[in-house]
């Protein structure tokens, strides 16, 4: 129901009391007003009845101080009556017709006043007339019309009927003013009873629509205070008149907007939060890359740090070799196997950009990785370093939030990468000769001094080995210098293959050549020496065409002997020990105990 109505219905009850009340008020006044009329009517018929026994005795009187006196001025009065009677019988006549008398008071009355009537037009006819013409003849004769007492019968006869009449009418009147003042009383009381009902329903109606309005409001009231307070989502019922349940409804609709809207803000606060603290992890990588030395280090450091950066996910860091021909993996997370691949079939990398399952539907897919793979190329200072390769551990595809963060990070180990190889290729350019890539002098000592102090405190062997071009200087003499330098690649190259793993093959200077054998006795190391003596001398060296002819070497070796034991004396020993191979023919492997034997 409407509110309108409902309001309406509840006036109901009071405009029909309203109704009642005015109805009864109505009633009271109409009675009150009737009684009234009634008593006046009867006194007005009272006053006639009155003029009309005046009239009467007043023509009585004139007739009799006519006979008395014989004087006719005394006729006045009965004249004057005798005018009158007529108009006053039928004033009463009139008055007696009223239909509110009931019918048989009004027989009774209308009846009585005919006899009435009847008896004064008999004592004028019988009385008063004869008595005035025997005046005139005599004073006798109308006395003795007196003294019949014919009149005063029928006088005392019309007083009787009068007073008769008189009573009944005196009785009436009493009655319609007792009725009157009766009706007034109830008047009275229907007003104050009707308005005080009026008052009570008006109070009870206005108390009732109120309520109803005030108890579907309190409920509203209260959700709103609940959502004021912060509550979950309030519902309130969709209860009462019309526009109150358009107002829950929209209430209710209201708070569940407020309410998405309260989780969509606590959501985006939490992801902020989220968002920052993988920010400052982020950071807190890029500190610890910063603080790397080497690549390996920095591989090291990743290991730990993509788990907690791309939770869920396994991959790997691949990184360009120095040819650019493989993408070599550098780290693996997430129990990712990996292993070299050739950098053209990488189509992150020929693209230029990452490379999504959805971005792989026309290209012919990548022959190392699955199809739920998301690489990313990385690039920095306009170069390409490598590739970041990540999957899901679950095997599903990389959600949307994970896939967001890949290029912060994907920026970072390229930064990082860069920053590494770059430190490296410093390193390697203060560590290597750049003519042979074998390690320089400065590298060799630096190797000398550390395992010489690791073979004195762990008693292990230590051997170097001395070599040297034999006519070198010959050589470029006849062919030139750049095939000179030829020749010291491919003999460096020689040394190298022959170095064992953790041994040191370093140029020192000029077309002399060292290897440092760390756990190596004399023997080995001569063993070792004579192979790469043969395998120089088995080099069939040319350039720019020219066949250079042999090229051989000599070779100096000597152990850290136990009373001795300093680089100098190691390296003054290989020494001793190349010279004197240089002495006894070239092309030889000479220890450095043999050469103490050897004369200078
Ligand atoms: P031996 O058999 O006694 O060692 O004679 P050798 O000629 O090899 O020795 P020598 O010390 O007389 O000559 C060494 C030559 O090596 C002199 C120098 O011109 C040459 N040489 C030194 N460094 C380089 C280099 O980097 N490139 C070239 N092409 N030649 C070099
Ligand atoms: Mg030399
Ligand atoms: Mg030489």
């Amino acid at each position: 129901m409407r509110l309108r109505r409902l309001l309406f219905v509840y006036q109901i009850p009071l405009w029909a009391c309203l109704l009642l009340a005015f109805a009864c008020v109505l009633g009271a006044l109409d009675a009150r007003v009737k009684a009234t009329a009634q008593a006046s009517q009867t006194r007005a018929q009272l006053e006639g009845i009155n003029t009309l026994l005046l009239h009467t005795l007043d023509m009585e009187t004139g007739v009799r101080g006519y006979v008395v006196a014989g004087d006719p001025v005394f006729l006045e009065p009965y004249r004057e009556a005798v005018a009158a009677l007529p108009g006053d019988f039928a004033a009463l006549r009139q008055l007696f017709a009223d239909p509110s008398l009931g019918v048989t008071v009004q027989a009774n009355r209308t009846a009585s006043l005919a006899r009435i009537e009847a008896l004064v037009t008999r004592w004028q006819q019988d009385v008063g007339a004869p008595e005035i013409e025997a005046r005139q003849r005599s004073a006798a004769a109308a006395q003795a019309l007196v003294k019949s007492q014919r009149g005063k019968r029928l006088l005392d006869t019309v007083r009787r009927e009068v007073a008769a009449l008189n009573a009944s009418q005196t009785d009436s009147l009493r009655r319609y003013e007792a009725e009157a003042v009766r009706q007034l009383r109830t008047l009275r009381w229907t007003l104050y009873s009707s308005a005080g009902l009026l008052l009570l329903l008006s109070f009870i109606s206005t108390l009732a629509g109120a309520n109803v309005l005030v108890r579907h409001l309190q409920a509203l009231t209260g959700g709103a205070q609940r959502v004021t307070s912060g509550a979950e989502q309030i519902t309130v019922p969709e209860r009462g008149p019309a526009e109150l349940r358009t107002l829950a409804r929209t209430f209710n609709d209201m708070g569940g907007r407020l309410h998405a809207a309260r989780q969509a803000a606590e959501a985006g606060a939490a992801q902020l939060t989220g968002r920052n603290d993988w920010m400052r992890r982020l950071g807190d990588l890029s500190d610890a890359l910063q603080a790397a030395r080497s690549l390996d280090e920095g591989a090291r450091i990743l290991e730990r740090a993509l788990p907690a950066l791309l939770p869920g996910t396994r991959g790997t860091l691949s990184h360009h070799n120095a040819s650019r021909n493989l993408l070599v993996p550098v780290m693996t997370w997430g129990a990712e196997v990996a292993a070299p691949m050739p950098s053209d079939h990488c189509w992150a990398l020929r693209r230029g950009e990452m490379q999504t399952p959805e971005a792989r539907e026309f290209s012919p897919g990548c022959p190392v990785a699955g199809g739920q793979y998301v690489c990313l190329p990385l690039f920095s200072h306009g170069e390409t370093l490598g590739l970041l390769r990540v999957d899901s551990l679950d095997g599903q595809a990389l959600s949307a939030e994970t896939r967001q963060l890949l290029p912060g990070v994907a920026r970072q180990v390229a930064l990082a990468l860069a920053s590494l190889r770059l430190q490296d290729r410093l390193l390697q350019q203060s560590i290597r000769d750049p003519l042979t890539g074998l390690f320089n002098r400065r590298q060799l000592e630096d190797q000398l001094s550390h395992h010489v102090a690791l073979a004195q405190s762990g008693g292990q062997p230590l051997s170097l080995l001395a070599l040297d071009i034999d006519h070198f200087k010959r050589l470029n003499d006849t062919f030139g210098h750049e095939a000179g330098d030829a020749a010291l690649v491919r003999v460096s190259a020689v040394l190298r293959d022959h170095a064992p793993v953790g041994s040191t093959p370093a140029r020192p200077g000029g077309e002399e050549f060292a290897l440092l054998l760390p756990e190596t006795d004399l023997g080995g190391a001569e063993a070792l020496a004579e192979r790469v003596r043969a395998a120089v001398a088995a080099l069939n060296l040319s350039h720019a065409g020219i066949n250079l002819g042999q090229v051989t070497v000599s070779l100096g070796v000597a152990e850290l002997a136990p009373g001795q034991a300093t680089p100098a004396h190691l390296t003054g020993a290989a020494d001793q020990a190349l010279y004197a191979a240089k002495r006894s023919g070239r092309n030889r492997v000479m220890s450095a105990a043999a050469a103490l034997a050897t004369p200078a």
